[in-house]
């Protein structure tokens, strides 16, 4: 491995099978310490995979969010997958009806995890203009949601926004998913002590 700039030059281990190391130009050694769990996240915030949800309007301009003038791949996002079991990015797009919360609830469940939820829009953040009872007002009642995109419709830029924030939470352990885990994780030490 080495960076554009020179700086840094990794001796690889493509020919002897030796230890490989990453070493400055002086010849001096670099070592990057981290967790396992920082790596992993790492990973999972550069390779989501997003099911789209999409009921009504706001599914058009996640139609947009996906196309070429957005290189979502630049985030590497853009393998939409329409199996939940290949998925780890809910993005709920239009408006939630109490028939179709079921549908979206069992649709989270079987995502792999660790999975995020971004809602995408007004009538998904909050019901918006439909002040309606056969309308849910917020998927939050149903789904644990990450990010909030506002906006109706939320434009392709502010939908890119809100993933690039999921990816800040996910470096961080800020997701709905890593904060429970590491509520768990916690409460079985202390029962453990
Ligand atoms: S937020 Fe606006 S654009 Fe999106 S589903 Fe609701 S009405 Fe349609």
């Amino acid at each position: 491995m080495s960076n554009s700039g020179g700086k840094l030059s990794l001796p690889a281990a493509r020919s002897g099978g030796q230890a490989a190391a990453a070493r400055q130009p002086d010849g001096s050694q670099v070592f990057l310490t981290t967790k396992l769990e920082k790596l992993l996240d790492a990973a999972r915030k550069n390779s989501l995979w997003p099911f789209p949800f999409g009921t009504a309007c706001c599914a058009i301009e996640f139609m947009s969010f996906m196309m070429s003038h957005y290189d979502i791949s630049r985030f590497g996002a853009e393998v939409v997958r329409f199996s939940p079991r290949q998925s780890d990015l809910l993005i709920v797009a239009g408006t939630v009806t109490d028939k179709m919360a079921p549908v979206m609830v069992r649709i989270y469940e079987q995502m792999a995890e660790p999975k995020y939820v971004i809602s995408m829009g007004v009538c998904a953040c909050t019901g918006g203009f439909y002040r309606a009872y056969h309308v849910v007002q917020g998927i939050d009642e149903f789904v644990p949601v990450d990010v909030y995109v506002p906006g109706c419709p939320p434009t392709p830029e502010a939908l890119l926004q809100g993933v690039v924030k999921l990816q800040e939470m996910i470096s961080k352990g800020e997701t709905h998913y890593q904060r429970t885990l590491a509520e768990r994780r916690a409460a079985r030490a202390q029962a453990g002590a």
